[in-house]
């Protein structure tokens, strides 16, 4: 018989491990791959700048696709929101009556979205672990593109359906898997409108005729669309985040109006967790009125990215997210140092976040950026490139 070399009562071996020294093997560990991360103090002070070890840098990794965060009508309607409501919501919105300003913002989205209703939620995070499990569960299937964002795969895994992955904007690939699904449940699947670390789009008319063909719904993703991606979305359900162009916080889902009443009553991440505070209501109402009127915003934002696909002879951008890829992550995180000497903040996105091989710097652009920025930055890349 095996001897198994186990101590007499497995718990001593648990006593001897603190929370401590688990936690400093598992950082060891992600240190020697090169992947472990620290939080870097850094104080957003104005347009597109970055205030870091006590240096103005201009931050081309911000989402603020607008500007809008910065914007003095935002930060004002948040401020009188605050003043009017107080500082926090009180409860869920459930329990404490609806501040009048969620269905305020929710009529605007609906309209923005062109679908009979939306809900907000605390984030665009807690947007898709509420919405997916309210959607499907155990016995449905999930079909997801191979590069949905983390918290798309966390409502998946929650709803205990069974998770298919199609690869990347491979249309051909989604159809193969759902003609060999077999289920009597529902299939849903998810894609993002602009994918968040390629900057590329999905092919929406494409998949919702495939949808149509399969009996499948279909959801996006517009954490990155919003107030800069105008293609037509044909999706029933959309979902998207307010802290992205909208330059605050909050996330929402828009889509026919019964499913938003069940998700007031079955998305655990609405019905139990705070409503969002007043000012962020105050500042989301002002930043989407700015969207719908002022366009030139989101033009302007695709105009620098283009701008600098152009200097550095990359195709153009279908958003204002390109990526350059570098590989390993500890040559992507040099590559950011060098950005960072020369005054630009531009941060590394390794693995887990990007697949092995493919860390990379990820820029992003703004309506305000100036382009003399851009171009001092693309002589500094092409001065790195070639060191
Ligand atoms: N979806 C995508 C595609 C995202 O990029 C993000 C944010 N990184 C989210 C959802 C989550 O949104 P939020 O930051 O509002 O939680």
């Amino acid at each position: 018989m095996t001897q198994i070399n186990r101590p007499a009562n497995p718990a001593e071996h648990r006593r001897t491990k603190s929370i401590a020294s688990f936690a400093t093997e598992k950082l060891e560990a992600l240190a020697a791959k090169g992947l472990r991360r620290t939080l870097t103090p850094t104080a957003r002070s104005g347009q597109s700048k970055a205030l870091r070890t006590g240096r103005d840098l201009i931050s081309f990794s911000d989402n603020d696709y607008l500007g809008l965060s910065t914007d003095p009508r935002v930060i004002e309607a948040g401020i009188s929101a605050a003043k009017q409501y107080g500082a926090g919501s009180g409860a869920s919105r459930l329990v404490t009556g609806d501040n009048p300003l969620n269905l305020e913002i929710e009529t605007k989205l609906s309209t923005m979205k062109g679908t009979e209703a939306a809900l907000l939620f605390g984030s665009g995070y807690l947007a898709n672990v509420g919405t997916i499990p309210t959607l499907a569960r155990k016995g449905d299937v999930i079909l997801l593109d191979a590069l949905v964002h983390s918290c798309i795969h966390a409502g998946a895994r929650l709803s205990g359906a069974d998770i298919q992955i199609f690869r990347h904007n491979d249309i051909d690939h989604a159809r193969t898997i759902l003609e060999q699904v077999r289920t009597n449940g529902n299939i849903l699947v998810i894609t993002e409108t602009v994918f968040s670390m390629d900057g590329d789009s999905a092919p929406l008319s494409a998949l919702s005729v495939l949808c149509g063909e399969f009996g499948a719904w279909l959801m996006t993703d517009d954490a990155h669309g919003l107030g800069v991606f105008t293609q037509e979305n044909p999706a029933p359900i959309q979902m998207g985040t307010l802290s992205k162009a909208a330059g605050v916080y909050g996330g929402y889902v828009c889509g026919p109006n019964e499913f938003i009443q069940l998700l007031q009553n079955r998305a655990r991440s609405f019905v139990y967790t705070t409503g969002l505070p007043p000012f962020v209501l105050g500042a989301i109402n002002a930043s989407l009125d700015i969207i719908a009127q002022e366009k030139t915003l989101g033009i302007k934002a695709m105009e620098n990215a283009k701008l600098f696909c152009r200097m550095l002879n990359l195709p153009p951008p279908t958003s204002t997210i390109v990526p350059l890829i570098i590989g390993e992550a500890d040559a992507a995180m040099a590559f950011s140092a060098a950005l960072e000497e020369n005054g630009f903040l531009v941060t590394a996105i390794r693995p887990p976040t990007v697949a092995a091989g493919t860390a990379r710097l990820r820029f992003t652009f703004s309506a305000n950026h100036r382009q003399e920025d851009i171009k001092r930055l693309v002589g500094c890349i092409n001065e790195a490139r070639t060191t």
